[in-house]
């Protein structure tokens, strides 16, 4: 049983009653962690990642509104493959909604929900359901963000990506695509996308990636950069200060004394700080036992 048939089963006998439900995270080790793109919506929080019988350290969690993807270059295909690449995540899930507030709203009503903020209609773009992703069907927006993702050229074609939609009253997951058999078909067509995918790619004119001209500067190098030049700079201040030091020597015991003082006072009187600032900062470790269960949160009318 692969991780996601695994999961679904979890959640199915844990929504049915089943007590025992649930699964060993050591036995799939090779597909953790999972990356998930969900909703903003707030009633999601207390669903995940416990609805997939996941600890919260193998569960990458993605959202924005809707969970939608536009495009297979957009900021949230960006950190889908960050999330991939950096952070060593094997399979996507794109986890939608029912009663999905995003998929009620019309052009109409978010126009005048935004007029009521003080936003002009004319400083919006025009096409204001491309823009937005705006959507009616929970279900036809998930497939079309699998469809996307799994055709995306920053997703390599090593990750399953799975579509899932999840019923916001019982916690029920129902699996809308299954990445394991969409991986399998979808080898010969990545490289050349067809449908709205290949049109969005092509709508991307002169963009090619296979040209693009990428900066040697790695991700994080101009921190590595500031941190070197501190480094750098506090080594000229010390050899300065102790070069200083050679020259007052005659006062360096008043000034010792003098830092003796400071430091007396600000024992006394500045707040200690609850950890040693020595000591690194570490989460608190909750052990969870296995195995992990679904968490369900069952309807009002039925506790
Ligand atoms: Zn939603």
């Amino acid at each position: 049983m692969r991780l996601f048939e695994a999961i679904i089963d979890a959640n199915h006998r844990a929504v049915a009653g089943d007590a025992t439900a649930g699964l060993h995270p050591a036995d799939f080790a090779d597909e953790l962690p999972v990356i998930a793109l969900t909703c903003i919506d707030p009633r999601l929080n207390a669903y995940f990642p416990n609805a997939l019988a996941l600890p919260a350290e193998e569960f990458i969690w993605l959202r924005n509104a809707g969970n939608i993807i536009i495009t297979p270059l957009s900021s949230t295909m960006r950190s889908l493959a960050l999330a991939c690449a950096v952070k060593g995540g094997r399979e996507i899930a794109i986890i939608g909604h029912t009663d999905c507030q995003i998929c009620k709203t019309t052009t109409t009503v978010l126009l005048d929900k935004l007029k009521e903020l003080g936003v002009e209609r004319h400083l919006l773009p025009d096409n204001i359901n491309e823009y937005f992703g705006m959507f009616s069907s929970e279900r036809q927006n998930v497939i079309k963000a699998c469809d996307i993702v799994r055709h995306s050229p920053l997703i390599g074609p090593k990750i399953p990506v799975h579509g899932l939609l999840l019923d916001i009253e019982t916690g029920k997951l129902d699996w809308l695509v299954n990445g394991y058999q969409t991986l399998e078909t979808a080898g010969s067509q990545l490289r050349e996308p067809a449908g709205p995918i290949g049109q969005a790619m092509q709508a991307l004119g002169n963009f090619n990636i296979g040209e693009m001209k990428f900066p040697e500067t790695k991700i994080g190098e101009f921190a590595t950069k500031a941190g070197d030049w501190l480094t750098k700079e506090a080594g000229q201040l010390e050899a300065g200060a102790a070069e200083t030091m050679r020259n007052v020597a005659p006062v360096a015991e008043s000034v010792q004394e003098a830092a003796g003082q400071v430091a007396g006072f600000a024992k006394k009187h500045w707040p200690r700080p609850s950890v040693s600032a020595q000591a690194p900062i570490e989460p608190p470790k909750i052990p969870i036992p296995p195995p992990i269960r679904p968490k369900i949160i069952q309807p009002r009318d039925k506790r």
